[in-house]
This record gives C-alpha cells, structure tokens and sequence, in this order.
C-alpha cells in the first residue's frame, strides 16, 4: 500500500499542541511508512513552550468552529481511553457554566504596595463565548457542590455545559505526551529555530534552513512537505500568514475544588482602596477571568488579554508582567474564598495566535507546493487540536481532509 506513496520528509515547524498532534496523526497514518517517510518537529524552545503549555485545557462541543468541533472532541476522548489520559495528561469530563458576582474587599485582598499605574482600558475577554453564550445576569441557581466562591458574592449562574459535552486536559502534559508518542513511533524532535523556507523553483519546497538551539549552528533540512504550526510566530517564517497576536497572563493556585469551570463576570467592590481601583480599572469596573479546576488539586485562572508588548522572536523572551498576575488574584480574590487563600503555583505570560479579522484556523494547503498551514486557533486551540492533526494527516497523505469538511478553513482564501 504505501509503496504507492512517494518518499515524503515531513517537517512540522512548531512543537507546540498543534505540530505535536499532527506528528502523532501523521505517524499513524495506515500510510505512513518507517523506511520511506521522516516526520520531523522543528522546535525553537522545547515542547509546548508557548501558549500550548500555558493555555486552561478547557474542550467543549459547543467550542467553535463547528465543522471540527465535533470530530476533535471525540478525538480527545478515544486518546485519552487508548493512552490513559486521565492519569497521564488529566483528561476529565465536569460542568461549565457562566456566574456573575460582586466582589467585596477582604483584609488580604491584596498585598499590594506596588506603584500605581495608569488605568487599563477596556478588560478584553478571551474569545471563547459569543454572543449567545455571554453570562445571563438575570440567572440563578448555583450547583450545590459547586460551593467554592462566598455566598454573598453570588448573583447569578447559568449552566453552560454537563459532563457530556464538556472536558479538560492539562496542556502541557496532553502536548508533551503527544510528541512524546509520536517520537515513541518514529517521529523526530529537532530543536532549532527555522529561519528560512526555500520554495524556489516548479517543485515547490525544497529545504528548511534553521539555527540550532544551542550552538546557533545554522542547517539546512530537505523537505518534501512542510507544516507551518508555529502558533502566532507563523507569520514570522512565512510572512503572507495573516496571523496575529494578543499576550495573555494567567496563574495556578493550589485548591482542591469541585469540578466546574466557571466563566466569571465580577462587579468588583466599590470600596476597592485607591490603589486598586487605579489598578483595575477595567471598563465599568468589571473583571472577567475564567477558573479550569484540575484533577490535581489545583485551579488554572486567566485574565484578559493585551497588546502592550510585541510578540517577542521566540517562546523564552516572552514577558511575564507579574501585576497583570496580581490583578488576577486580587480580582478573583474578592469573590472566592479558596482562591483567596491558595497557594499561587504559577504566574506566566503567552501569546493567543489569531486569524486576521476573524475566522479560522487555518488548515491545508497555501497555494505553494509541499506547504501547509495549521494555525491561528485563537482561545480553541486546546480543543481542536486532534481535528487539526488528523486531518493535516489525510491532507498529506490522502490528498484531502476526508474526515471533515474544511473548505472554510482552507488557508488559500485568508492568503
Ligand atoms: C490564556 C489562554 C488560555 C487558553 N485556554 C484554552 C482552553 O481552555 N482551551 C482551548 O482549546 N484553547 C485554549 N487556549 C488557546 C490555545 O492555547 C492555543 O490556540 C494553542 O495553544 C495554539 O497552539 P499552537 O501549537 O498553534 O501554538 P503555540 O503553542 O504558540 O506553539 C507554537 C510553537 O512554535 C514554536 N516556534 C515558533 N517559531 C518557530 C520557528 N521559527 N521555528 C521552530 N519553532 C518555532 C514555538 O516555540 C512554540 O513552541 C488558550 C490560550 C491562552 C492564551
């Protein structure tokens, strides 16, 4: 069978969840054979060293878009059964739902004695509610064991999901594991920075050029096929991409709560002191963060997102502003009890990877030989992650995404 399929050496540029899945994918692929095809991911840093590794890991099948929705959240539930996902990456079903709250200033609100900035604008959610999912003020009735934030801060709740259309995985450890599989199978980790794509003559693509990560060594590999999977740097290799991008900050403390994710609309408390109130001055003075509980005792909260520094070239120079990390705390703090007195594990920054003026992500083909796109999955990369892999796997492999119908992600029409 795979005879009929010429030599193929495969680069994927990018070892974030994206290029990790689509190795795993494209490695098992009933045509994808070890002594005539090389699947190779090209990292600048290490595995999920970006967004992939910092993201909440929420999956949901009222997710977006939903011609891959579907197809990706069946996938992560077959991985997860097949390589026990539970245990190695924290795959778990629970409830979602919206709540608004008011918040009221405790003692130990915030610890703050940090300089007083200028007020911030408008708070600017992640896209992962449209319209018709946006928090309903008018609705009550609070899960009984979900029994985490005060009382008297609740004004409203609405279910947005049960255990039957929603899911988490930890990021980091779902990324790693899959390129981990992936190499377990054949593929090939190389860790180094591409630089430039040849694509010079009929053929279309002929080689990577990349800077080794330690030595700054600069090589070139031969490459039949390419996969552009570098996240919101895409563009910076491939400079017609339309992809942008927004910086993210977001913490980890140390709770053991109930599983429900909960996507909050905080009124934050009149008597905020001065400092704060100069600090947090969101529009209206409204906070949105959303709170994944983990199976490991912990609770994964983001913020907003802003544009106040550039992407930087690569993962590691990306900066992690630890008051936008404070305000987090500090807004979620004056609503619940847990998160108020938790341990804080983790303050980290990462850049949220978008399609110019909406749409996406882009998957398949860009019009010039042997070079593919799979990025721009906005604040859904977590979940349509298995799609992507797959079908960039039949892609390559069967000529056509046969397992979905992705003509309106198709990047030819973003390009
Ligand atoms: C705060 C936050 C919370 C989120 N929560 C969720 C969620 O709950 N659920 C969900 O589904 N999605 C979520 N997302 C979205 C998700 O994290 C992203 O869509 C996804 O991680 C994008 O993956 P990626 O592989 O395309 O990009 P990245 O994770 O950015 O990976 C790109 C990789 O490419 C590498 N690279 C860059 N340039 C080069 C180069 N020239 N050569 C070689 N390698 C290169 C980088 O080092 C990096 O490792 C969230 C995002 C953010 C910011």
């Amino acid at each position: 069978m795979s005879a009929e399929i010429p030599e193929r050496n495969i680069v994927i540029i990018g070892g974030g969840i994206i290029g990790s899945t689509t190795a795993y994918f494209l490695i098992r692929h009933s045509l994808f054979s070890i002594s005539r095809h090389s699947v190779t991911i090209l990292e600048s840093q290490s595995i999920a060293s970006a967004a992939s590794g910092k993201a909440g890991g929420l999956l949901a099948l009222w997710a977006y878009p939903s011609n891959i929705v579907p197809l990706s959240y069946k996938l992560h539930a077959e991985l997860a059964a097949q390589h026990d996902g539970a245990k190695r990456w924290g795959y778990r079903t629970l409830n979602c739902g919206s709540m608004t709250a008011k918040g009221r200033v405790y003692e130990c609100t915030s610890t703050d004695n940090r300089k007083i900035e200028e007020p911030r604008g408008k708070w600017q959610s992640l896209p992962k509610l449209d319209q018709n999912t946006r928090p309903n003020r008018a609705a009550r009735g609070v899960p009984e064991d979900l029994d985490w934030f005060d009382a008297d801060a609740v004004i409203g709740y609405s279910s947005m999901g049960d255990p039957s259309t929603t899911a988490q995985v930890h990021p980091y450890l779902f990324t790693t594991s899959m390129a981990d599989l992936a190499v377990d199978a054949g593929a090939k980790v190389v860790f180094g920075t591409a630089t430039a794509l040849d694509y010079t003559g009929p053929h279309g693509i002929k080689t990577v050029t990349y800077e080794e990560k330690d030595t700054k060594k600069i090589h070139t590999i031969h490459a039949t096929d390419v996969i552009l999977a570098a996240g919101p740097w895409t563009s910076h290799i491939f400079p017609g991409a339309p992809i942008v991008s927004s910086r993210a900050h977001s913490v980890v403390v140390k709770a053991d709560v109930s599983p429900h994710a909960i996507f909050s609309e905080i009124e934050l408390p009149e008597d905020f002191g001065k400092k704060e109130r100069l600090r947090h001055q969101w529009h209206d003075n409204m906070a949105s963060p959303e709170l994944y509980p983990r199976p490991d005792g912990t609770v994964y909260i983001c913020g907003g997102l802003d544009q106040l520094l550039p992407l930087p070239k690569t993962s590691n120079l990306v900066q992690c502003d630890l008051d936008r990390c404070q305000d987090i705390i500090d807004n979620i703090s004056t609503i619940s009890t847990p998160m108020r007195n938790g341990e804080v594990l983790v303050r980290q920054a990462c850049y949220l990877p978008s399609v110019e003026g909406g749409g996406g992500p882009l998957i398949g083909e860009t019009g010039i030989k042997g070079i593919y796109m799979a990025t721009g999955h906005t604040c859904w990369g977590i979940q349509n992650s298995c799609a992507t892999g797959k079908l960039m796997s039949e892609i390559i492999f069967d000529g056509k995404a046969k397992s979905a119908n992705i003509e309106s992600l198709d990047p030819r029409k973003f390009l």
